[in-house]
């Protein structure tokens, strides 16, 4: 095969790792900046122009967009699926996890675990929301944070009625969600390939860190999933569209529950807490699913 990965940056971890893994099971594979992609859209014959040559005869596309760049990212893998590439996740499916509100609100549809989850627009009805979600502890997130920046918890309500207005004043969408205490300061990422949880590990947040993120200084351990887990991070990526995702769940009381689901989940974690080569089940996976003109996207939401 010829796969085309799409990234940045051809250093990255995640980025060599798959380039590495393509090569060694027999395909060759180009690491493709996609802000440096430009784009022909003419009827009949879209074109996707790099470095000056026409970006020709992929079979596979892996996007690895990062979440600032979404809006370009998605339009050169959505250029591509016209093209006839196979996308390892689709562009509707990246644009549809980037926005946690709308991954909730899919998840919730299919009945899936979350925790209870409040959203407004104005702040004229700042309690009501905070009483949707039960009170204070509570935690208020920016819809399109990462790395677990822009997550904040409130232990009081007027801390939260504060910063809900912080946010709000400075026109940044927002939810707000039961604080769940009982996972302590950790969660839990499973990855997900296809209709398989590959590898997990727990995450656990510093010392005093609600925030399992390792980019906050968490550490990570593998972990055996139940089976309740295992299946609930399944069909959270299937509701999403994903074939490749990052499913975060929390251990509550009501059982597992879903924090977000990522798509473009990074290898490093992951790879060095568990072991897994999930580079190689990831070029594997394409083997087995790579097809022309194969983009099957039904998801209405
Ligand atoms: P980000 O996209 O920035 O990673 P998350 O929604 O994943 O944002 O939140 C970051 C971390 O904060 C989670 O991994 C989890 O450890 C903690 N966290 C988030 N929401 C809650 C919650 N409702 N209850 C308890 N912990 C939470
Ligand atoms: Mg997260």
């Amino acid at each position: 095969m010829k796969i085309a990965i799409l990234s940045r940056n051809a250093t990255l971890y995640s980025t060599r790792c798959l380039q590495d893994a393509a090569v060694e099971r027999g395909h060759t594979a180009e690491v493709i900046d996609y802000l440096r992609c430009y784009m022909n859209i003419t009827s009949h014959n879209p074109q996707i122009i790099y470095q000056g040559k026409l970006l020709e005869d992929f079979d596979a596309v892996i996007p690895r967009i990062g979440a600032s760049n979404t809006f370009y990212g998605t339009a050169v893998v959505r250029q591509l699926e016209i093209m006839g590439v196979f996308p390892a996740n689709e562009s509707q499916a990246i644009s549809r996890s980037r926005d946690k509100l709308r991954c909730l609100q899919i998840l919730a549809k299919r009945g899936i675990g979350l925790p209870v989850t409040g959203f407004a627009h104005s702040t004229k009805d700042i309690q009501g929301l905070i009483d949707i979600v039960g009170g204070a502890p509570l935690v208020i997130k920016l819809l399109e944070g990462t790395q677990g920046i822009g997550v904040v918890l409130a232990e009081t309500d007027q801390a939260a009625k504060s910063v809900i207005e912080a946010f709000r004043g400075l026109d940044a969408n927002i939810l707000v969600q039961e604080f769940i205490a009982e996972a302590k300061g950790a969660d839990m990422r499973c990855f997900v390939i296809g209709d398989k949880v590959v590898a997990a590990m727990k995450r656990q947040g510093a010392p005093g860190e609600f925030r399992s993120n390792l980019h906050r200084g968490g550490n990570a351990q593998r972990i055996k999933l139940t089976p309740e887990e295992r299946s609930t991070a399944l069909r959270a990526a299937k509701a999403m569209g994903l074939k490749i995702a990052g499913v975060d769940l929390l251990r509550s009381n009501h059982g597992p529950v879903v924090m977000e689901v990522n798509s473009s989940p990074g290898l490093e974690g992951i790879e060095k807490a568990t072991g897994t080569n999930v580079a190689a089940k990831i070029i594997e996976f394409l083997e087995k699913s790579a097809a022309p003109n194969k983009t099957q996207d039904r998801i209405k939401y």
